[in-house]
């Protein structure tokens, strides 16, 4: 039977404000959108803790056997530098400071963003789509916008009308905001004066002369507003309504208020069921920012480069310290915290490595069940990983207890014991063993220095000395194999 069957998940909805019973569209089956990063820069540190999030519900949700389709979108056009439509686009106006093609910046961000996130442990997501390559759905949507009434075209431009739409239905659902506070808080730029309303955006921009990225469309040679591409791609790999759409808790507004908002005429129907948000990341108690210094990127973090470390920290230790922190709470990132973290991690890890070591007798005298138990317990209260990690911590207590003979474990309950602590620390939290990679790359160092010696031995015709190291590395299990390409070994 699939794990999901007797695991009741709650989910905190952001729409609701309340934690849900998790039930999704289709059974065993879960649509998931995470909003991408718009690649004009290197991936910043906030954004990573909020992939690191998703990456972990998608984990659980795996484990607990829902087939998840998780949509993340790269975001390649159309953003621009103010969120009210004003301004550059980010993408273009990078790629005229460095003198490069928008594209060379999209391609080095987006490699940027995969390396990173490959490097912390997030896997891939199973859909990322981009922003240029949905722009026809995306006019396909203003369209019909148009034509339901709730657009209207300015000089080429097409803008959603947000107090039309509020008439039948709430703009600010989702962000608590009034109609009247959701003017965007900006200066008054170019093209911004041509709205009816301060509370409408963009659903198509016409592109001035200077601006490379623009494609054909009804009204003008142009691109499409930043909030449309999330609600075309999402309705194309998802469907009209799906389970969960998140992102950072910045996103909330304006941008998924639109999104709403469009798909909500778009299609007739509410998009997504629950609404799911990352909370921010701020460095030594302050917001992070590149003007005031407060300012690390997460390679700088692995590299130890950065005057606000105390020494480098490796991904699985940072990775660590991010789960260590509800995804709802804002989590302050300080050298001493990720000191801390490290300690822990390293604790677990030594942990799951004495797992071996323990031998079982015909009796329990721990409850592994119960501890179980409260591991999914915590996870199924809205992914609340600070409590999953307790309870390992716990389970590294029985480890000790188990080793140093004061406590003892059944067969059966031994099996169970490491089948959960790997399936919670590997596959939910995403941890990497590295103090035990570090090991084997020891270990393949040495074998290689030995396989050297013993060629040396075979030059020299001294066949005692070559069949001395071939017989006792065997006596450890350690295999050599004599081959065209040289030797080569495996481990029993
Ligand atoms: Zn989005």
């Amino acid at each position: 039977m699939e794990l999901f069957k007797s695991n009741h998940l709650k989910i905190y909805n952001s729409l609701s404000k309340t934690k849900e019973l998790f039930k999704p569209v289709i059974e065993g089956k879960v649509g998931m959108y995470v909003c991408g990063p718009t690649v004009y820069s290197n991936v910043h540190l906030g954004n990573v803790r909020t992939f690191i999030s998703f990456d972990m519900f998608f984990r659980y949700l795996k484990h607990l056997g829902y087939k998840v389709r998780y949509v993340r979108n790269i975001t390649d056009a159309g953003h621009l530098e103010n969120d009210a439509d004003a301004g550059e686009d980010r993408i273009a106006k990078k790629a005229r400071l460095e003198e490069i093609e928008p594209m060379e910046v999209v391609q080095r961000y987006t490699v940027d963003f995969h390396e990173t996130l490959a490097k912390i442990n997030n896997l891939p997501p199973s859909i990322e789509p981009t922003a240029t390559g949905h722009i026809v759905e995306q006019i396909e949507i203003i369209k019909d916008i148009l034509a339901k009434g709730l657009a209207y075209e300015i000089n080429g431009s097409v803008y959603f009308d947000v107090l039309k739409y509020n008439d039948t239905e709430h703009y600010g659902i989702l962000s608590g905001r009034n109609i009247e506070d959701s003017i965007h808080n900006t200066r008054e730029l170019d093209g911004q004066s041509e709205k009816k309303n301060p509370q409408d955006f963009a659903l198509w921009k016409k592109a001035d002369e200077r601006h490379i990225m623009r494609w054909p469309s009804p009204w003008s040679d142009g691109f499409p507003g930043w909030h449309l591409e999330c609600s075309a791609m999402r309705t194309k790999y998802l469907g009209e309504t799906f389970d969960i759409h998140g992102g950072g808790m910045d996103l909330k507004f304006p941008h998924h208020e639109c999104e709403i908002a469009q798909s909500k005429i778009n299609n007739g129907v509410n998009p997504v069921n629950y609404w799911m948000h990352a909370n921010m990341l701020i460095l030594n108690g302050q917001k992070m920012a590149k003007s005031t210094g407060n300012y690390i990127l997460p390679n700088e973090i692995f590299s130890g480069d950065n005057k606000i470390l105390s020494k480098p920290f490796s991904p699985s230790a940072t990775r660590f310290f991010m789960l260590q922190a509800n995804y709802r709470s804002i989590l302050d990132f300080t050298s001493t915290g990720l000191e801390a973290s490290e300690k822990g991690y390293i604790k677990l890890m030594e942990a799951v490595s004495s797992l071996a070591n323990i031998e079982p007798t015909k009796t329990s005298s721990i409850d592994i069940k119960a501890w179980k138990q409260k591991c999914y317990d915590a996870m199924n209260d809205d992914f609340n990983t600070p409590v999953l990690i307790a309870n390992l911590f716990e389970a590294v207590k029985y480890v000790n207890l188990l080793i140093e003979k004061k406590a003892t474990i059944s067969t059966e309950d031994l099996l169970e014991f490491k089948t959960t602590i790997s399936a919670f620390v590997f596959d939910v939290l995403g941890l990497r063993n590295e103090l035990q990679e570090d090991s084997s790359d020891k270990l393949t160092g040495v074998i290689d220095m030995l396989i050297g010696m013993r060629k040396n031995a075979r030059d020299n015709k001294d066949w005692a000395l070559s069949d001395k190291i071939r017989d006792e590395l065997a006596a450890l299990g350690i295999q050599l194999k004599d081959g065209k390409e040289g030797t080569t070994f495996s481990v029993n």
